[in-house]
Order: structure tokens, then C-alpha cells, then sequence
């Protein structure tokens, strides 16, 4: 019964493998490298990918330095001789 289940629900919708859970097909992205058209994540899951790759560097206090003390236009003044 599983199988029949399973192979019923793969039409309509696509394991994603990191949140391991079926997705309707229209809940990812279209990618037309891939086999199936379909992106591997589902697009909860590839957001969540790229926004907590922002968020780490957002909540590290050494990026946060460097955008602060990011230098400006260095060597307009002070390089003069
Ligand atoms: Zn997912």
C-alpha cells in the first residue's frame, strides 16, 4: 500500500532532502539544469539556505567590524606626499 501511495504522491509532489518531506511540485523552483526541471530543494527550504548564509555573517561581530571600519576611499589625502 505504501508504494502505491509513495509512486501516487511522486506525481504530484517531490521529496526535498533537506527538510525530508514531500513538497507539491510547485513549491520548488524551476531549474532547468536538473533532470526533473525542478530544483532539489524545495524554495522554503533554498531561501532558508541563502537567508541563514546572510544571517551568519550578519550575527558574526568580526564581519560587522569590518563593515564598519571598512576603509574609505583610502589613499586620497593621506598617501600624498
Ligand atoms: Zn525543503
Amino acid at each position: 500500500m505504501n508504494e502505491i501511495l509513495s509512486t501516487d504522491l511522486e506525481k504530484t509532489h517531490k521529496l526535498c532532502p533537506k527538510c525530508n518531506s514531500y513538497k507539491l511540485r510547485s513549491g520548488f523552483h524551476n531549474h532547468k539544469a536538473m533532470s526533473e526541471g525542478l530544483a532539489s530543494y524545495c524554495k522554503d527550504c533554498s531561501h532558508d539556505l541563502s537567508s541563514a548564509k546572510y544571517n551568519e555573517s550578519v550575527k558574526d561581530p568580526a564581519f560587522r567590524e569590518q563593515l564598519k571600519n571598512r576603509p574609505k576611499a583610502k589613499g586620497t589625502i593621506e598617501s600624498r606626499p
